[in-house]
């Protein structure tokens, strides 16, 4: 068996989003879980559509989910490789030139429609004679090339959807090369994909129909087939289609709405299986997990609160090396030690600066007995502190005020916190500190 190689193939004309980011975690996960190479490729060879700046975000968005490459390849650098493809299918009388223009095309699928039959392409550019070729081209007509798909069922073993037999009379012989030139996405995926040895083709159910042509592309070039598996698409909560509001947002707007690259990985690693999507660490645990037999046929319903409250659970588990970058302008003095304390309060990391504030910022305590709290602020001890503190100084306030239960640990936390709930007081008081503390259960601020 070769060893494993897969690609994410994105056309760069927008922004990664949860959608388009689904084959690429799931392309990476199967690689590296059976130690293959990953291949990035930008489908770009629709110079009109493709955009050199969504190159460069969509590479910074895969990076930003600790998604790397192992090879990287633009089909726009490939042009004169399609070409000679192309010759090669020329010469095997795999394609035909087709002349018809994009409206003739359409008026023949809107009788074909009317008369209830499947707007499946007549084929009527194979019956020209010589001599019609020559008076359309003499018209200045350029052809664009078909590939003559075989009749009969086409058939694939789909690692997701099973036994696929499809028969290609149902499909129309797919345009290979525009009359400009440009090599079609159905056509140059597969050249690729035989020229780089890729073993797995791992794309959305909205690809299916295309395994068909591209099967016998592979044939037809003398090359091997991969494998392939289609994963169900993603739809909302209610089966409907993605919209912004519902998921459809790019990476990028979910990242400045706090959502962590783990929380994404680990969401859309599980989504479409009926495995639990859990909180992981790190990539290496879910690369641990997965397994792409897991996923089923029905289409991923994609709930962008599920996510949320996810992303919430991610934030408690994440270890601090997955947030030391962004934690360091706040210059803590304890900053793991603070980390570990208050995650587990955190919805997302831009909460983190309420937190920050508690420890290091200025606050003023709340409140709702000054006497209490200034007995309290008596009883402090000296520093060193630390996570027994916070026993012994309540212990020792209980003692002398009488106070117990909540009437003894609500006060202080508000007087120190300003906040009525949050992180264990335990794990926070050292992280105050005792000029702080002192202040604020006087009232002051701190
Ligand atoms: N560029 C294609 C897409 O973005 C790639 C499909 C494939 O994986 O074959 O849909």
């Amino acid at each position: 068996m070769a060893p494993v190689a897969v690609r994410f193939a994105p056309s760069p004309t927008g922004r990664l989003h949860m959608g388009n980011a689904r084959p690429a975690v799931l392309n990476w996960l199967f690689a590296r879980k059976h130690g293959g190479t990953f291949l990035l490729r930008h489908d770009d060879t629709d110079a009109e559509r493709s955009r050199e700046e969504f190159v460069t975000v969509i590479e910074a968005d895969l990076t930003w989910l600790g998604l790397d490459w192992d090879a990287r390849v633009r089909q726009s650098d490939r042009l004169a490789r399609y070409r000679e493809a192309l010759e090669q299918l020329k010469a095997s009388g795999h394609v035909y030139p087709a002349y018809e223009s994009a409206e003739e095309l359409s008026l023949k699928r809107k009788s074909q429609l009317n008369a209830g039959r499947p707007p499946v392409y007549d084929r009527a550019a194979l019956r020209l004679s010589g001599a019609e070729r020559a008076t359309l081209e003499a018209e200045g007509r350029k052809p664009h090339w078909r590939f003559k798909l075989t009749p009969g069922v086409t058939r694939w073993a789909d690692v997701i959807h099973g036994d696929m037999q499809v028969p290609a009379e149902s499909l129309s012989d797919p345009v290979l090369v525009r009359e400009d030139g440009t090599p079609l996405y159905v056509f140059t995926s597969v050249v690729d994909d035989a020229d780089l040895r890729i073993t797995h083709v791992i794309r959305g159910d909205e690809h299916l129909m295309n395994t068909v042509p591209q099967l016998q592309l592979f044939a037809a070039l003398g090359a091997a087939a991969p494998v392939f598996a289609h994963f169900a698409l993603l739809v909302g909560k209610e089966g409907e289609k993605l919209s912004k509001r519902l998921g459809a947002l790019s990476l990028d707007e979910m990242r400045a709405d706090g959502i962590e690259p783990m929380a994404i990985a680990s969401f859309l690693a599980r989504l479409g299986t009926s495995d639990p999507i859990e909180p992981r660490g790190d990539l290496a645990e879910l690369v641990e997990g997965f397994d792409l037999t897991r996923f089923g046929r029905a289409p991923a319903h994609f709930d962008a609160n599920e996510l949320r409250a996810h992303n919430a659970k991610v934030l408690h588990h994440l270890p601090y090396a997955a947030v030391s970058d962004r934690l360091v302008r706040f210059q803590l003095a304890h900053p793991v030690a603070f980390w570990q304390a208050v995650r587990g309060n955190l919805a997302t990391l831009r909460d983190i600066e309420d937190w920050v504030a508690v420890v290091r910022g200025s606050l003023r305590g709340r409140m709702e007995d000054a006497a209490f709290a200034a007995r309290a602020a008596d009883l402090l001890p000296a520093e060193p502190w630390n996570d027994q503190t916070w026993g012994g100084w309540t212990a020792a306030v209980a003692g002398a005020t009488g106070t117990k239960g909540r009437a003894l640990f609500h006060p202080l936390r508000l007087a120190l916190t300003g906040r009525e709930t949050g992180p264990e007081m335990k794990a926070m008081l050292p992280l105050i500190g005792r000029d702080r503390a002192l202040a604020r259960l006087r009232g002051e601020a701190a």
